[in-house]
């Protein structure tokens, strides 16, 4: 996961996923009296997306493509000494001879959380780290179609597979049993760079990943990277809409070569770009920026 909610804002949701009344669309009873709530399911963005996530084919066949396609391609990148997944502002350490290794993203990249948003839209919640962390410990995520293949062909090369995730470092043990379980190849646990890995003399900006790249860098050729969010592949200095096209503009050879997008249309750092990342702003308010920043024509 990429955002994190303050807690008062926490203590909002679990007021509003209290809240009786009626949505505003309820149509009025036959007797001109307003319908009871109970008879008015919630609104919930989440719905469709969470929907399409668990039992749309197409979700599991673009997984799958993107896997194979990733595979078709994995060979040849090792076989070339010159070929580098890392972005210019991560390759800091020189090629040289280094071992080759894949990079992947974890949630909605490995593994699929989709119960833990399908919770969400069932409470009418929104994300909070307590429930998050619970969720992690459960560790009963199912890996995504295509992944465990992907990362089994590539260790069986010799291809060291790399978890770089924004689950907090203390959720290691936990993670990679679920990955374990799930039928991901783990080295060791230091394959898991979760949120709180330090790299000396690299300032990590917030939840961005670029330090961790750098580490991993230090140590292996990264032939591909994999991943549901743009900070997957590259900070991003400027999250808005416009920003977040800008930081990956130079990058745009790369999509299905060495960077494999995944889709998540649940949440990501997309999300909070449409409300100028403000997350204390009431959901409400929230909701009618993500509106406003429809296209109509
Ligand atoms: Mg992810």
């Amino acid at each position: 996961m990429s955002f994190r909610l303050p807690a008062t804002l926490v203590a909002f949701a679990l007021l509003a996923s209290c809240a009786t009344a009626p949505h505003p669309s309820a149509p009025p009873a036959s007797d001109g009296q307003v319908a009871p709530a109970a008879a008015v399911p919630a609104a919930n963005d989440n719905l469709n997306a969470v929907a399409w996530s668990q039992t749309a084919i197409e979700h599991d066949l673009i997984y799958l493509q993107t896997y194979r396609d990733a595979e078709s391609q994995l060979l040849g990148a090792l076989h070339d000494s010159h070929w580098d997944a890392l972005g210019k502002a991560d390759r800091i350490a020189p090629l040289g001879h280094l071992k080759p290794a894949v990079i992947l993203d974890i949630d909605e990249t490995a593994l699929d959380n989709s119960p833990y948003q399908a919770r969400l839209v069932k409470s009418g919640g929104e994300f909070n780290e307590a429930d998050w962390a619970a969720w992690c410990k459960e560790g009963q995520a199912r890996a995504l179609p295509g992944a465990v293949e992907f990362t089994r062909f590539a260790a069986s090369h010799g291809i060291a597979v790399i978890y770089i995730s924004n689950r907090a470092k203390d959720l290691d043990q936990a993670t990679v049993a679920n990955l374990s379980k799930a039928g991901f190849p783990v080295s060791g646990p230091e394959a898991f760079l979760g949120l709180g890995t330090i790299l000396e003399g690299c300032d990590q900006v917030g939840s961005e990943k670029g330090c961790r790249r750098q580490l991993v860098g230090q140590h292996y050729r990264v032939l591909m990277q994999f991943g549901d969010q743009l900070g997957d592949f590259i900070d991003v200095n400027a999250n808005t809409p416009a920003g977040r096209r800008a930081a990956v503009a130079d990058y745009l050879p790369w999509i299905g070569t060495r960077w494999f997008v995944l889709p998540n249309p649940t949440y990501g750092s997309w999300e909070p770009a449409l409300f100028n990342n403000d997350w204390s702003a009431p959901r409400e308010q929230r909701r009618q920026q993500k509106i406003d920043a429809l296209r109509y024509q």
